[in-house]
């Protein structure tokens, strides 16, 4: 086996740039130690957010971080003990989630979020995935009338700097358009551009599924096992060794290991996310996000899914799900939902960078190698539009947006 790339990891983002290499012509091998879609790209919330055109900052606000300082909320966890050996990018998050470093950062951010519709669209219609999608936006609702203004007023502002379109909802309109809720809430933004995914792990099969009838490869192997050899790059694989001229890393939260090995030092760290399904309740119609209370809740194939908020930890520490059993009690608080179908949280790890900017283009010390991870709160999101832009950089071609935000290099 002998491709003209290989594509380190099959989460969301490895197998977008797969695809999108293999339509521009490559031979490209895809490897993944499992099953494409079966890590955080599997027990994501499922939202298509080109509404989400600002990352989301370190929070400023001192009340804010006393809450979190003090593990009141759903919404953030942290570990101690991990604090130390995060300490270095989670200074640079917080740096640069103030003033007007924050407002370029999400003017370049917003270059790849708000296209992401766009650009998955294709690759939906080309998987003939679209029995998995719906096209009617999510809904952040909120308890309080003073939450709800402020989501209003800042909603205005997206829409006249960014077109983002939503639809303000009161109290009455919300309970009309979700017969469910048990408690009359102030009202909802409703964000009506965005998609959801009723199974994300299975959209990133039917991509995957697209690739290999586009002639690409899908191999079993330890993407650790990378080493340079002659003119490139070679993995170790259930077949043997496979070398390719260029390889990219594509290993979401795990790809700093492998990054490190050859010597690189990003400021890269993980946020932690749990999920558990509830079945044969009566749950949303549409996506809700609990805004005030900083969880998810999603209608999906296996039930209603209830996602996390942030967990500040290493990422192979053992699980903590205390956020898992305070957002069940808030959704229950809300929904009438019956018993959860997993018997303990799945978890997964938000690949997160110091500067909220996903890494992508090429390695700067090693000739063809290529980094592709870092999407953060929106890998899933994203995937498509990154991996055309990583494609159109490794051809030499006109990108659909400058990528010289998003490269490797910008990190000393
Ligand atoms: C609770 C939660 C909710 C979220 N909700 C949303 C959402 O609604 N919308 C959104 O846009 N984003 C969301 N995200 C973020 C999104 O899921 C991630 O940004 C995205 O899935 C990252 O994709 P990835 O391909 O980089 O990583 P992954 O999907 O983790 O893929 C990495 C791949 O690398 C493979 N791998 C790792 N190590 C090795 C190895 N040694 N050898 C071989 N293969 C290896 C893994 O098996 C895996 O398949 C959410 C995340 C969480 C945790």
């Amino acid at each position: 086996m002998k491709p003209d790339v290989l594509v380190l990891g099959a989460g969301m983002i490895g197998t977008c740039t797969a695809l999108q290499l293999a339509l521009r012509g490559h031979s490209v091998v895809l490897l993944d130690r499992r099953e494409p879609g079966r890590e955080t790209s599997y027990g994501n919330a499922g939202l298509i957010q080109c509404e989400a055109v600002e990352p989301y900052p370190f929070p400023q606000d001192p009340a804010m971080l006393l809450r979190v300082a003090l593990k009141r909320g759903a919404d953030v966890n942290y570990h101690l003990g991990a604090m130390p050996s995060l300490a270095s990018p989670l200074g640079q998050y917080w740096a640069n989630s103030r003033g007007e470093r924050y407002q370029q950062i999400a003017i370049e951010y917003g270059r790849l979020s708000s296209r992401s519709v766009t650009e998955h669209a294709h690759l939906i219609d080309m998987a003939g995935a679209s029995d998995l999608v719906r096209r009617d936006g999510y809904r952040m609702v909120f308890r309080t009338q003073a939450g709800l203004e402020e989501a209003v007023r800042n909603a205005e502002r997206l829409h006249s700097e960014a077109g983002v379109n939503f639809r303000a909802m009161t109290g009455e309109q919300l309970a009309a358009a979700e017969p469910a809720l048990r408690q009359r809430l102030a009202g909802a933004v409703h964000w009506t551009d965005p998609w959801s995914v009723a199974d994300p792990g299975e959209l990133v099969q039917r991509y995957a599924d697209a690739f290999v009838q586009r002639g690409g490869s899908i191999v079993h192997a330890d993407a650790m096992s990378l080493r340079a050899s002659g003119a490139g790059w070679q993995v170790q694989s259930e077949h043997g060794p496979i070398e390719a001229a260029r390889a990219v890393v594509a290993l979401g939260p795990w790809s700093d290991q492998l990054i490190r090995r050859l010597g690189y030092r990003l400021p890269l760290f993980v946020k932690r996310g749990y999920h558990r399904h509830y079945t044969g309740g009566r749950g949303p119609d549409l996506a809700m996000f609990d805004a005030e209370r900083g969880y998810v809740m999603v209608p999906m194939k296996r039930g209603v899914r209830i996602t996390t908020g942030a967990e500040f930890a290493r990422l192979d520490a053992p699980s903590t799900p205390v956020q898992m059993a305070r957002a069940e009690a808030l959704a229950r608080e809300l929904m009438d939902l019956p018993e959860p179908v997993e018997a303990t949280p799945w978890r997964g790890a938000r690949p997160c960078t110091g500067d909220l900017k996903p890494v992508i283009g090429p390695a700067h010390r090693h000739p063809g190698l290529w980094f592709h991870f870092g999407h953060g709160h929106q890998g899933f999101t994203m995937g498509a539009v990154s991996a055309r832009l990583l494609a159109e950089q490794m051809d030499g071609d006109t990108c659909i947006v400058d990528p010289s935000p998003y490269l490797p290099q910008r990190f000393p």
